[in-house]
């Protein structure tokens, strides 16, 4: 099982953290990071979090073929995976829905490791006004 949960930019210097945001990610992980179409438009208040998910989860679906690299990615950092993104842990953020799509998905290989996290473990750093990428 491979298990998974994310952590804030800059919060987190482990080897296993991998940029899932339309800035930086490279690679393989920009097929899990979203448009800048829809991060400008929920930024405006033109979509809601429901329509950014359906938008997402879309795109997930279109980019589904970067899951067995991020199986193989993970052989490599012992099956843990930490995904990073600007957005502090509490707030809404993309790398939430990803980690609830690949293990709803692919129950068989991935596990959600959010569970696991003590309370005030993920440190967010408090930033309250975070880009939401
Ligand atoms: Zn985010």
């Amino acid at each position: 099982m491979i298990e998974l949960t994310r952590a804030q930019i800059g919060c987190y210097q482990g080897k296993n953290g991998l940029d899932v945001t339309v800035r930086s990610a490279q690679g393989f992980a920009q097929g899990f990071s979203p448009t800048w179409y829809m991060v400008w438009q929920y930024k405006c208040g033109k979509l809601t979090e429901a329509q950014y998910i359906k938008q997402y989860q879309m795109i997930l679906v279109i980019n589904k073929c970067a899951v067995p690299k991020l199986k193989q990615w993970a052989g490599h950092h012992k099956d843990r995976v930490v995904f990073l993104c600007y957005c502090a842990d509490g707030e809404f953020c993309h790398t939430h829905l990803l980690i609830d799509w690949l293990c709803t998905h692919y129950p068989k290989i991935f596990s959600d490791g959010r569970k696991n996290l003590a309370p005030g473990e993920g440190k967010s750093g408090g930033a309250a006004n975070e880009t939401h990428e």
